[in-house]
C-alpha cells in the first residue's frame, strides 16, 4: 500500500514552472531515490512535502490523508498532524549551534510532543548510540565533523518517530570519507524497513539501496522505475546523459 501519493504536483516561481505534473507514489517500507541535475526541482519537491514550500497545483496524500488537494494545503491543524509523520534531513545539517547534541535531539519532542524529559533523554541516548555518537551527547555541534553532524541530524529526525524519512542530498556537503559513515546509517535505516525518500547524487546508494528511482529534469519526471531499470536499462537519452555525467 502506498504511504505517500503525489498527484500531478506543480509549482511556479515567478512565471517559471519548476515542478510539472509530478506524479509518483511510495510504498510502505520502500526506499525511493530521486536523482537529476542541479536545478531540476528536487529540493522544491521534497520541501513541498513538508510544507517548507507550497506546491500550487496537484495533491499530496500521506498515509491516506490529504496534505494538499487541488493545489491547496489543508488546515494548519491537519497539516501539523500529517507533516509530523515525516522527518527531514537537510544538506547542511541545520543543527542548533547553541545547543548540545543531546539538547538538539530532545528539543522537538519536548516542545512539540510535550513528552516527559526522562523519556526523551533516554530515547536520545539510544538514538545517539544507534548512529555511533553516544560519547558526543554533551558536546556542541561545532566540535563535530560534518559526518557526525549529519548523523546527529538523522538521530534528531528519528526522535519524532516518523513513518517516512526525507533526505535532501544528505552527503553533498561532506568529504568522501565522511559520506560513507552517513550512507551507512541510512542503509541501516533502510534495512530496518524505514520508508525513505532520498534526493541524492550518490549513484551507488540509489542503485543498491533504493527500490525505486525517479529521474527529475526541468521539473518533470523523465523516467521512473526500479533501480535496475534506471541504471541497467535507461530509456530516455536525457537519463543516459545524466548517468554518464554522474559516473
Ligand atoms: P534542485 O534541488 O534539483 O537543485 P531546486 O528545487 O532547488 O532544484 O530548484 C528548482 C528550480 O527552482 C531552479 O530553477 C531554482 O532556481 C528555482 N528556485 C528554487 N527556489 C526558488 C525560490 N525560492 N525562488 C525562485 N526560484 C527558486
Ligand atoms: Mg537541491
Amino acid at each position: 500500500m502506498a504511504i505517500m501519493e503525489i498527484m500531478e504536483l506543480g509549482k511556479t516561481y515567478n512565471e517559471t514552472k519548476v515542478l510539472k505534473n509530478v506524479t509518483f507514489s511510495v510504498g510502505k517500507n520502500e526506499v525511493l531515490a530521486i536523482i537529476g541535475p542541479s536545478g531540476s526541482g528536487k529540493s522544491t519537491l521534497l520541501r513541498s512535502l513538508i510544507h517548507l514550500e507550497e506546491a500550487d497545483s496537484g495533491a499530496i496524500r500521506i498515509d491516506g490523508a490529504y496534505l494538499a488537494k487541488d493545489g491547496k494545503y489543508v488546515s494548519a491543524a491537519a497539516m501539523k498532524r500529517i507533516t509530523a509523520k515525516m522527518g527531514m534531513v537537510f544538506q547542511h545539517f541545520n543543527l542548533f549551534p547553541n545547543l548540545t547534541v543531546s539538547e538538539n535531539l530532545v528539543l522537538a519532542p519536548k516542545y512539540v510532543k510535550k513528552e516527559a524529559k526522562s523519556l526523551t533523554k533516554k530515547r536520545a541516548g539510544e538514538l545517539l548510540k544507534k548512529v555511533g555518537l553516544a560519547k558526543w551527547a554533551d558536546h556542541y555541534p561545532a566540535k563535530l565533523s560534518g559526518g557526525q553532524k549529519q548523523r546527529v541530524a538523522i538521530a534528531r529526525a528519528l526522535m519524532m518517530d516518523p513513518d517516512i524519512m526525507l533526505f535532501d542530498e544528505p552527503t553533498s556537503a561532506l568529504d568522501p570519507e565522511l559520506t560513507a559513515e552517513v550512507l551507512q546509517v541510512m542503509k541501516e535505516l533502510a534495512k530496518e524497513s524505514m520508508t525513505m525518500v532520498v534526493v541524492t547524487h550518490e549513484m551507488d546508494f540509489a542503485r543498491h539501496v533504493a527500490d525505486h528511482v525517479i529521474v527529475l529534469d526541468q521539473g518533470k519526471i523523465i523516467e521512473s522505475g526500479t533501480a535496475n531499470d534506471i541504471f541497467e536499462n535507461p530509456r530516455s537519452e536525457r537519463t543516459k546523459a545524466f548517468l554518464h555525467r554522474s559516473r
